[in-house]
């Protein structure tokens, strides 16, 4: 056990359930600023026994929640979005001293992106329908009903944590379900502030439950539990894998959203400036640390050593520095752990060929930062072009015309983004037709809206998060077919018996 850390810092009840704050039995656990290894908050971890009872009392309020009409549920999370604007401040606050991500990033794209997604959820709320009725069979009326699935099951990761949830639950919310939420054990500070601000805002009790948990053993035990419905998860691949086989035990659906290693294809007829800034911008977003973040750079021949150039010098101008400091652009990565990882896996490239134009080490100072770094000539077969590295770094190779162009971009087992550079508006259609991910981005890299569907292909997953289809992971069709010539002998029957 953890000794309890210093008066400075916050200690928080690690779990919410059934509409209150929990003190679980588990090990202390304290969550850490990667800026400066300062503790943030203490708190006890759920234990895999907690699952149960989060489940359960989500269990308990699916009845009363899905019943409710839209527009109380609508009514709630309209109060909820009011609420998070509100507290806008301090969930910015709470979401840069546990990620180490820029305030500006946090307060321009974050926090705000997250409430407008809690309100487009809202009014998406009372747009729940289903497809026309009609009398298909002549004798019968069908018609569609679309149910809640259940309870659901939700696992998030650490980069954009807010956000991540959102995205999971207030779907799902509006839906009808009732949740169980377990977010990565390095960021849990703001998912327990949605929890609290929702029933605040009116959310019956045991209808959004959060369990702080290791991923080994409570996020292990909720995605095979037995009485949720549908598990839905955004993490890496490799953990996607093992939920979707602990949920298969039970034949339970799964919603997978996982890793990306975007191409970024820059076409020779390209607004050279354009692809620069963009490249920037898309690779260094939450310090590289997204899952649609442009990794993978695929450039003309005859526009490479431009871009090269180009790249390395608006990366070099890129201010590291203190998280909380309006100035700062790029923050540390999300722990020291994380940081040796993206530092071993570029130490490599070299050795498989790739040149590091810039960056390419940690800066001096104290914290889990890692430069802005470009590898340029790297292999396709090289580990940095073929792996995630989830850092700030971004590698780029060179094309002779678009049918390599568009191979290379396809050369992946992943699927999530992409995006293609050009000022010909037949090579941007081939290149959103052909290029195989999820979203296809021309002249641009990273923009989402809530009103538009995310979700990966491939290796990148499958199901969608926002959008009104998000609903289609959260919902079950039901045909209702009602007899409607009242006879008591029906045609069909002679297909069975025969009246004698
Ligand atoms: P991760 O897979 O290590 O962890 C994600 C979550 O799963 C955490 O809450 C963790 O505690 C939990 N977990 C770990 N082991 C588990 C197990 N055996 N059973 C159940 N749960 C378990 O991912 P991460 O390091 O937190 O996040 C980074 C990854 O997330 C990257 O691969 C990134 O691409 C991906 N990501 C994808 C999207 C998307 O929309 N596709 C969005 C954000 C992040």
């Amino acid at each position: 056990m953890t000794a309890l850390a210093s008066d400075k810092t916050r200690i928080v009840p690690g779990s919410w359930i059934d509409g209150a704050p929990v003190v679980t039995g588990g090990s202390l656990h304290r969550v850490v600023n990667p800026a400066d290894g300062s503790v943030v908050a203490e708190l006890a971890l759920a234990q895999p026994a907690d699952v149960d009872t989060a489940v359960a009392a989500a269990r308990a309020a699916l009845t009363g929640w899905s019943r409710a009409a839209p527009v109380e549920r609508a009514t709630v999370l309209a109060k909820l979005a009011e609420l998070a604007d509100a507290h806008a401040e301090q969930i910015i606050a709470e979401e840069v001293s546990q990620t180490g991500k820029p305030v500006r990033l946090a307060g321009e794209f974050d926090v705000p992106g997250s409430i407008d997604n809690i309100a487009f959820f809202a009014g998406a709320a009372r747009h729940l329908e289903g497809k026309a009725t009609a009398e298909y069979s002549g004798g019968h009326t069908s018609s569609i009903r679309r149910e809640a699935v259940g309870v659901v099951a939700t696992i998030t990761p650490w980069n954009y944590p807010l956000q991540m949830a959102v995205w999971k639950v207030l779907p799902a919310l509006a839906a009808g379900c009732s949740v169980v939420i377990k977010p990565a054990e390095l960021t849990p500070l703001t998912t327990l502030t949605l929890a609290r601000l929702a029933t605040e805002a009116g959310l019956p009790d045991g209808v959004l439950n959060v369990l702080t948990g290791a991923g080994a053993d409570v996020g292990s035990a909720l995605a095979g539990h037995r009485d949720v419905d549908v598990v839905t998860f955004t993490g890496s691949t490799a953990v996607g894998r093992r939920v979707m086989a602990a949920a298969a035990v039970h034949g339970h659906r799964t919603q997978l959203e996982l890793g990306g290693k975007a191409p970024f294809v820059v076409f020779d007829d390209a607004d050279l400036d354009a692809a620069i800034n963009g490249a920037v911008a898309g690779s260094l977003i939450n310090t590289g640390q997204d899952c649609t973040a442009a990794t993978r750079a695929i450039v003309a021949r005859e526009l490479y050593d431009d871009f090269v150039a180009g790249v390395g010098e608006v990366m070099g101008k890129v201010v590291v520095g203190d998280p909380q400091d309006p100035d700062t652009d790029l923050g540390p990565l999300i722990s020291a752990a994380h940081r040796d990882k993206v530092a071993a896996m570029v130490a490599r490239a070299p050795g498989e060929g790739g040149r590091i134009v810039t960056g390419g080490a940690a800066p001096d100072r104290p914290g889990s930062f890692y430069l802005p770094t470009l590898i340029a000539d790297v292999a396709e077969t090289s580990e940095v072009y073929r792996d995630e590295i989830f850092g700030p770094v971004l590698t780029v190779r060179a094309h002779d015309g678009d049918d390599d162009a568009l191979r290379q971009a396809n050369d992946t087992e992943y699927g999530l983004a992409a995006s293609a550079w050009t000022r010909d508006v037949y090579r941007a259609q081939r290149a959103s037709r052909e290029i195989s991910s999820g979203c296809v981005w021309i002249n641009d890299h990273i923009p989402i809206i809530s009103e538009m569907p995310h979700g990966g292909v491939g290796a990148s997953g499958f199901g969608k998060d926002m959008s009104d289809y998000s609903f289609e992971e959260y919902l079950t069709i039901k045909h209702v077919m009602s007899d409607i010539t009242g006879v008591a002998e029906k045609e069909w029957h002679r297909t069975i018996f025969k009246r004698r």
